[in-house]
Order: structure tokens, then C-alpha cells, then sequence
């Protein structure tokens, strides 16, 4: 089946049913979305779009964004989802790589148009509404022809270091996702209800497509982001609702609920199911999320190359506290989505014994298709249908990956290698520690020294003596921080990754403390 061809199928199954909200408003039902969607894909082949070419979405969440992403897919076309947080400058950069002729935008988030592209349509304007005039009978205009190898969704690199790399992700891609949600993440009624807090130009936004497979509600927040309060309205007018959320925003929610006193039963009327990744979730805070709000988590570990689709942890094993792994399996990743294969390997690309660590590989139809108009990138991450996915980690016996690191992040003293995550898992257990970051910064004796950013919590700041001797009670000694810098907050990209390179680059213009 082909992308477009998901809503085409719920519009002739179940037409009335409600399909897409914004905030507690019904916005449209299943035939409505797909009469919006065939008009818009009408209009846009009547303008010259042909199958292959490209449309940028440059949006915050908004209902919309699903009408258009089905209405490009709908007339053949790669949609180029970019982050709303991006500067207009990154944004052109990426217009004048991807060459998308047509652009959906915000107006708040522009003050001029963007250069490079032909045709720009402000999200809420008048000429909007024109082309998404809804088509009498959306099920007589006909789907582009599409093969399950043809980029469907272009997604362009978080590109913390470096300019961003445009990934092809072809239909297959996305529906090998889809598919993977209910094997590995959860099962998915008609009745549930899929809220697009994160942006939807990420993992987010791609959960749409298993939401859509099961012909279930689609939620967006009026603020179109992540406000707890909202949320927690939204939850208890229109679910239990399942989200996608990074470690940080399940922290915040955790923490919200803490702060309005929820049960955890309180919490299961709001939220069905919490999944989470896209960066490190820390031991610690997935004990607490646990503890405050109940089995309502799963992990998945993926990356823009293979999206939402390398591992994952089930509900079932996040809840099996019994077992005796069970803070092993905690701290891991999971285990191989169903739909990929999954490698630990050393720099020769020969495979490692379980326990060892290396460079994660994945393989499967969940892995892009390459790098945009760059071969050279292509060749040197995907290797005979392997990619390398920069992740450093080990795998166990029974299958569970356990990541240590970005390869990048990695830091080498005096010759050991010292994983940063391990470095932070601990420190975050010390008393007073809310976050914590570690860096390397060079040394001329050790090559590199081991510095630790932390911020401490509102109503206790540890001294250095404390911390100190809290990481020699837990790891070996030459990974122990050797300095301390106490920040206010950790500087953070749009997805809520710490952006380690800011932090190294700010050595030296802090106080040791
Ligand atoms: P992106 O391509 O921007 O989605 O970033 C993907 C990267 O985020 C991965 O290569 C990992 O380094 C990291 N990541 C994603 N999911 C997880 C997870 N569950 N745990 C730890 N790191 C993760």
C-alpha cells in the first residue's frame, strides 16, 4: 500500500468518523480530511508538480500539516519537513538543496519571504483555504503512481555539527515504520487518540502514519506544543492520548503531574501511552516517570536514517521489575524492532562478541534510502545495506542494546576510553543533582579531562567534595569528573538534545566552583 492510499482507505471505511482535532474542537472527520487533501493535491498537480518534486513545510504543529503531508503524497510529491524552531537562514539553505518549487509556512515565524522558493502559502491565509477546498468526491481523483523505493518524506539532520544532510525516506520506510509500531511499541484502537506535542516535522509527525494504518483520532494542542496544562485539558476531555516525547518533555510532564498531586490512575485517564526517545533517557528519570504517572512508557531508539525504527522496549519489559536484569534492561535501549537486524562492530566493520563495545549497525527496510544529492555521505554510512549509525554500545545475550555514547562524544584520558552517559548516569544519582552533562576538554598530560556541567536542584546545591566522592563510590576513579561547572540550565537543540559542542566550546569561560 502507498502512503496516500492509508486515508483513502478510512475515507471510504469510516467517513464520519472523527479524524482530526485542533484542541478539544473537532476539526475534521475521515471524509473530510481526504477531501481536503485530494483538492490540495488537485490544485498542486494543476500547477505543474510532478511526482518526485518537492514541498517544504516550514509550520508549526497545525492541523494542516496532515491535511498537506497526505495531499503531497497524494499527488506524488517528497515533502521536506523542516524544524519550526530552524532560523529562516537554515531554512533557505535548505530550500536551495532540496529545490522545493512550493513552500506551506507559519507567519509568525517569518519577517520576509524565503528566498528560493516560487511559491510560498501562509498556512491560515485566505489562498489556504482556496486550495484545500474540499473535492466533492475525493475517492475519484486519482493517487500518483508511486514505488515503495521513491522518497516520500526528506527529512534533513538535526546537524548539531556541520550543515544538514537531506535523508531519503521512501514510502517503504515509512510504512516498515507504521507496521512496527504494533509489533514492537503498542496496539492502536480506532477510539485512541494520537497528540502531536513534539514537532511534527519529526518522529511526532510520522506517528501520524500507524495512527492513521488503525484509523484513530489525530490531536493537536491549540499552543501546537508542549504545555502541560493544555495537555493535561486535552487528556481528560478527549482521552487517554499517546504522544511521542524526548527525555526532557516526559520530565516536565512528570513533573507536572507530581506538581497536581495526579495517582498514577489519574495519570492513565490522560495518557495512554507515553513514547519516548531521541536521546538518552536516564536511569533515574525512568525509575521516577514509572513511579509518578504508571506503565504508561515504551522506548524507542531510532534516528533520522532509520526513523523511529532500530529498538525498542516494550511496556511489558519497562514493567517487569521482577526480573532479575531488570535495571540493566532499564538502562538499555531494548531489543531489535521486528523489521531490522542489529549489530555491534568494531572499526574494521568486523562483529563484536556480545558484551563488547562498538559501533551499533542496523539494517532492514526502516533505513533511508541515502543522502540527498550526496553519494559520498550515502557511501560512507550505509556499507552493503548496514548503517552505521554513530551510536557507540554493546548488546547482552538476550538481545538488549545498551547505547554508550555518540562515537563523536566519545572521550579518551590518558589513553581509557570514558563514556560520557555512564559519567552522567551517576551523577545524576548524587543528592541535589537535577541535570548533568559531560565533556571533554583537552588536557596536555591526559589528551582529555573529564569535566562535568551540572545543574543542581532548586533546594539543593551539592558541594564538589559530595559529588566527588559519590563518583568514586560508584565508578573507577580515572572517569571521575575533574572539574565541576555549575550552570543554570543546559543549552539544548530543538529536539531537547544537549548540544555538547556549545558546552565544549564554553570551557573555559566559566568558573570552577
Ligand atoms: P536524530 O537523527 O536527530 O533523530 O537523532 C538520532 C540520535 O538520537 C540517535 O542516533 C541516538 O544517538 C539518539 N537517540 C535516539 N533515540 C534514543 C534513545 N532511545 N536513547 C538514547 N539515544 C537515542
Amino acid at each position: 500500500m502507498l502512503l496516500a492510499e492509508l486515508l483513502v482507505r478510512q475515507a471510504r471505511l469510516q467517513p464520519d468518523r472523527a479524524a482530526i482535532f485542533h484542541g478539544t474542537q473537532s476539526y475534521a472527520n475521515y471524509w473530510q480530511w481526504a477531501a481536503r487533501s485530494a483538492g490540495l493535491a488537485k490544485r498542486l498537480t494543476e500547477a505543474g508538480l510532478s511526482p518526485g518534486d518537492r514541498v517544504l513545510l516550514y509550520l508549526n504543529n497545525h492541523p494542516r500539516y496532515l491535511e498537506i503531508l497526505w495531499a503531497a503524497w497524494w499527488a506524488g510529491l517528497v515533502v521536506v519537513p523542516v524544524n519550526a524552531k530552524l532560523h529562516p537562514r537554515e531554512v533557505e539553505w535548505i530550500i536551495e538543496n532540496a529545490e522545493p518549487g512550493w513552500g506551506f509556512v507559519s507567519q509568525d515565524l517569518l519577517q520576509a519571504p524565503l528566498a528560493g522558493l516560487k511559491h510560498q502559502v501562509e498556512v491560515e491565509s485566505a489562498l489556504m483555504d482556496e486550495l484545500l477546498t474540499p473535492l466533492p468526491n475525493p475517492l475519484t481523483w486519482p493517487l500518483e503512481a508511486r514505488q515503495p523505493e521513491d522518497t516520500a518524506w526528506l527529512f534533513y539532520t538535526s546537524g548539531t555539527t556541520g550543515r544538514p544532510k537531506g535523508v531519503m525516506i521512501t514510502q517503504r520506510n515509512l510504512l516498515t515504520m507504521g507496521m512496527s509500531y504494533f509489533v514492537n511499541v503498542d496496539q492502536i484502537h480506532p477510539d485512541d487518540a494520537m497528540v502531536y506535542a513534539a514537532p511534527m516535522s519529526h518522529g511526532a509527525g510520522l506517528y501520524a502514519i500507524p495512527h492513521l494504518m488503525a484509523g484513530a483520532r489525530h490531536l493537536v494542542p491549540t499552543s501546537g506544543g508542549v504545555d502541560p496544562d493544555e495537555l493535561m485539558a486535552l487528556g481528560r476531555a478527549l482521552g487517554p492520548m499517546t504522544t511521542f516525547a524526548a527525555p526532557t518533555i516526559v520530565k516536565r510532564l512528570v513533573d507536572h503531574a507530581l506538581h497536581h498531586g495526579l495517582t498514577p490512575q489519574q495519570s492513565a485517564q490522560i495518557w495512554k501511552t507515553i513514547v519516548y526517545g531521541g536521546a538518552p533517557m536516564y536511569l533515574a528519570d525512568i525509575q521516577r516517570a514509572l513511579q509518578v504517572m504508571g506503565p504508561r512508557f515504551v522506548q524507542i531508539y531510532g534516528q533520522g536514517e532509520s526513523p523511529m525504527t532500530i529498538t525498542a522496549m516494550s511496556r511489558d519489559l519497562l514493567n517487569d521489575t521482577a526480573h532479575p536484569s531488570y535495571l540493566h534492561r532499564l538502562a538499555s535501549v531494548g531489543l531489535a524492532q521486528a523489521p531490522v537486524q542489529l549489530q555491534v562492530v568494531d572499526d574494521a566493520g568486523l562483529p563484536l562478541p556480545n558484551g563488547q563495545i562498538g559501533e551499533v549497525l542496523v539494517k532492514g527496510d526502516s533505513v533511508m534510502a541515502g543522502y540527498w544529492r550526496n553519494p559520498q555521505a550515502t557511501a560512507a554510512a550505509v556499507r552493503g545495506g548496514w548503517l552505521w549509525t554513530g551510536d557507540v554500545g554493546c548488546l547482552d545475550d538476550e538481545g538488549f542494546l545498551t547505547l554508550k555514547d555518540r562515537s563523536k562524544d566519545l572521550l579518551i584520558s590518558g589513553g581509557s576510553n570514558i563514556y560520557p552517559r555512564e559519567v552522567e548516569e551517576v551523577l545524576l544519582t548524587a543528592r541535589g543533582v537535577a541535570q548533568a552533562a559531560v565533556v571533554g576538554a583537552p588536557h596536555p598530560e591526559w589528551g582529555e579531562e573529564v569535566v562535568a556541567f551540572v545543574v543542581a536542584q532548586e533546594d539543593y546545591r551539592p558541594s564538589v567534595a559530595e559529588l566527588d566522592a559519590h563518583c568514586l563510590e560508584h565508578i573507577a576513579r580515572f572517569k571521575r569528573p575533574k572539574r565541576y561547572l555549575f550552570v543554570k540550565d543546559l543549552p539544548k537543540n530543538n529536539y531537547g538534545k544537549v548540544l555538547k559542542t556549545v558546552l565544549r566550546q564554553s570551557l573555559g569561560a566559566q568558573d570552577s566552583h
